[in-house]
């Protein structure tokens, strides 16, 4: 899936090249050429990723790198490339102060430039996509740490959650308690597999309350825990 950049720059010859390459790489492509016309571009076409040069001919790029992440201008959350002069090193430095994700150095070669946005867009994407698990009624939302049965939502404490998330990413599959113990509370010891029961057996009856009748927690005696769909 293509990036939306946003190439702010005031070389033309580079603005050029890099818009001609993203195109032809199916990246969509925005270009500025001075702060004042970066700033309305940031609003108007909401980019994934955006270049910066430091030096342009009304200000400096790391008072655009301000203005983003401080929420005044398009998305705070936009992935940040600093183009930097050899000869600006000190720029760079203050560019990662005030939240740029990256930088290339000019004059950069433009496979280097692609696999940097490449590599950003591909994290920007990870860290924003909503991780889902949805068994049979259940719906497991692991980002917003929300759970629902029939819609209807089911306040967890975090453990209870952890120990839910572990269940429903491999439905049907029982766990055994020695396993469970260490992907929630993260340690070996089979004298805590009390603290496991009684967060199991408050999770099932969660659930259940939730919507009568059904059984998502099940209980293998002396094995451990699987969930299943719920009927
Ligand atoms: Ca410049």
């Amino acid at each position: 899936m293509g990036a939306n950049v946003l190439i702010i720059e005031d070389e033309a010859a580079i603005v050029d090249f890099v818009v001609d390459n993203l195109r032809q790489d199916d990246h969509q492509t925005q270009s500025a050429t001075s702060v004042r016309e970066a700033l309305v571009q940031l609003r108007r076409t909401r980019p994934d990723i955006v270049l910066v040069d430091i030096g342009l001919p009304d200000g400096s790029g790391l008072d655009i790198i301000r203005s983003v992440r401080g929420g005044e201008a398009g998305d705070p959350g936009v992935g940040i490339i600093l183009l930097t002069a050899r000869a600006e090193e000190q720029d760079r430095l203050r560019g990662f102060a005030r939240g740029a994700d990256d930088y290339v150095t000019k004059p950069f070669s433009y496979p280097e430039l692609l696999a940097r946005i490449a590599a950003l867009h591909a994290r920007l994407v990870r860290s924003t996509s909503h991780d889902v698990i949805c068994v049979g009624a259940l719906r497991v939302d692991v980002s917003a740490r929300r759970a629902s049965v029939d819609g209807q939502a089911i306040g967890l404490p975090a453990k209870e959650f952890e120990l839910l998330v572990a269940l429903a990413r491999d439905p049907e599959r029982v766990f055994e308690k020695t396993d469970l113990l260490e992907r929630v509370w993260g340690y070996r010891n089979s004298r805590t597999t009390r603290t496991l029961d009684s967060h199991a057996s408050r999770l099932r009856r969660r659930l259940e309350d939730a919507s009568p009748g059904s059984r998502f927690i099940i209980n293998r005696w002396g094995v451990g825990y699987a969930l299943v769909a719920g009927v």
